[in-house]
């Protein structure tokens, strides 16, 4: 059987709960044992698709095609765990469930409550049996929050069904530092412990996000009034990367507190992966600049995994990489002087598309390296058709109904799922030999994530051979062209998927890598 970690937190909100969680999980890592990860969001949406990116931020897909916020990201990246639908549920999730269920008859007419009915549900997702040594699970808000509560008192039963020792409850806090007396005040923290308490949970640990070490006289404190040892009082530093945090976590011995709990031994962990990246981030490496040619770039966090798959591939490649943002509506050649690659990441609607059309074609003429993905794919193959094939009128439907339909949508993409007639999660894709999708992958077939409604039409394949761009990437059943590229220039590849969702820090992914280095290069 898994043991637990619940990690709440409390005080404000967007205190890295994830992020935390995450490091927990990588210094049981460390130390040799397998971790799984959950997070329960209280909110009332059903699933996170239908959430405006423009409050959420990127929407992160699973390999099942799940479409989650990006905080399953940050789980995939750090400790390289596979998560499906049923590693990301809401509130909204665990009603619609409870309320089917009781209009199909199946509680037999009983009272449908809070406590079993929706405790029982919550215990289930959170119970689902896996493989590993350790099941984290996030619980999402912030205590106190009215929603919040079924799920802590699920946690709370969940803990007594398992036994108290197979389970540990990790709470993040925050002390707020006050400039004009000098002191980081405790209270915030006694009283989100206490509010705890009020739902039968004692926490275990204490995560206390703090702009400054905390001392042991604070810590002291903290524990005095939190039913903890000073040394279950862990400081959660501001760090300039998220990569650090585990780090600043096993200084503050954590690792020997969760061991301690479960009765484990305290061994050493072998940290050298992540302080690997904790010295590219001092090092003083040369520089390259991708220009990022979007139109998201005034919503936070809209290109999240992207910009970490570059910054992976930064790692890989000892060098760091600079995103230079580029406004698609706006975009003029002069944005690209400067710029060692293009790139240009996915996007929906017209707005824009003439812009990422042209930078496509600067990228080629001039020789640029270039990097397209999903709508970067598309407008590549636009620009290539209309450009050197010599079709004018080359386009997507998705932006015209009067063109000649190089990229439209074809038959059976529907997955049945909210977003539609999405393609969406994992699929298979053949390489072509002797092409850089195979240098690069090094593989015959790969797997890699869709989010999208339009594709190639293959029907265009000839003529865009015959005149330099191939199709080195193919569906099985050799209708949707997945990549493209120009074997004659320096090094131009896109793919009409997402392979920034399956990068993580310590290897990179092998086409940012291959982007990288070509970058670095010229
Ligand atoms: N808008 C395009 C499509 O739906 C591209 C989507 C994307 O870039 N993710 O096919």
């Amino acid at each position: 059987m898994s043991r637990y970690i619940f990690v709440t937190g409390g005080v404000v909100s967007s205190l890295g709960k994830g992020v935390s969680a995450a490091s927990l999980g990588a210094l049981l890592q460390s130390r040799g044992y397998t971790v799984h990860v959950r997070k329960f969001d209280p909110y009332l949406n059903v699933d996170p698709g239908t959430m405006s990116p423009l409050q959420h931020g990127e929407v992160y897909v699973t390999n099942d095609g799940f479409e989650t916020d990006l905080d399953l990201g940050y789980y995939e990246r750090f400790l390289g765990v596979k998560l499906s639908r049923n590693d990301s549920v809401s509130g909204g999730r665990i009603y619609w469930d409870v309320l089917n269920a009781e209009r199909r008859g199946d509680y037999l007419g009983a009272t449908v409550q809070m406590i079993p009915h929706v405790t029982n549900k919550i215990k289930e997702y959170i119970g689902r049996p896996t493989d590993t040594d350790f099941v984290i699970c996030e619980i999402g808000g912030t205590v106190g929050d009215i929603e919040g509560t079924v799920f802590l008192e699920s946690i709370r039963q969940f803990a007594n069904d398992i036994g108290r020792r197979n389970v540990m409850f990790a709470h993040l806090t925050l002390a707020p530092f006050l400039a004009q007396s000098g002191e980081l005040k405790t209270k915030p923290t006694q009283m989100s412990v206490r509010r705890l308490l009020e739902s039968g949970i004692q926490a275990d640990m204490l995560f206390v996000r703090s702009p400054r070490m905390l001392t042991d006289d604070e810590r002291a404190k903290i524990g005095m009034f939190c039913n903890l040892p000073a040394n279950n009082i862990i400081t959660s530093m501001d760090v300039d990367n998220i990569y650090k945090i585990p780090l600043v976590y096993e200084s503050q011995k954590v690792f020997d507190i969760m061991a301690a709990h479960f009765g484990l031994p305290a061994i050493a962990g072998d940290m050298t992966k992540l302080q690997r990246i904790e010295k590219y981030l001092s090092d003083d490496l040369p520089t390259c600049t991708i220009g990022m040619v979007g139109k998201y770039f005034d919503v936070p966090d809209a290109y999240k995994s992207l910009n970490e798959a570059l910054f992976h591939a930064g790692i890989q490649n000892n060098v760091h990489v600079k995103i230079k943002k580029i406004n698609a509506e706006h975009f003029s050649p002069d944005d690209c002087k400067d710029v060692d690659g293009i790139l240009i990441p996915s996007g929906f609607g017209t707005r824009g598309v003439d812009g990422k059309i042209a930078a496509a074609g600067y990228a080629r003429e001039h020789n640029i390296p270039f990097m397209g993905i999903c709508l970067g794919m598309q407008v590549a193959v636009i620009d290539f058709m209309r450009n050197v094939v010599g079709v004018a009128d080359a386009d997507s439907t998705e932006f015209s109904k009067t063109c000649t339909p190089v990229v439209g949508i074809m038959s059976d993409c529907d997955t049945g799922e909210m977003g539609g007639t999405l393609r969406l999660g994992a699929y298979p894709c053949n390489i072509v030999p002797n092409t850089l999708a195979e240098k690069i992958y090094g593989a015959g077939q790969i797997s890699e994530r869709h989010r999208h409604r339009y594709e190639v039409d293959i029907k265009y394949k000839d003529a865009l051979e015959k005149n330099g761009m191939i199709i080195s990437g193919i569906s099985p059943d050799g209708k949707l062209p997945e990549m493209v590229e120009i074997p004659s220039h320096k090094f131009f590849i896109a793919g009409q998927f997402h392979p920034e969702f399956q990068s993580n820090p310590f290897t990179g992914h092998p086409m940012f890598n291959a982007f990288i280095a070509a970058a670095k290069d010229k």
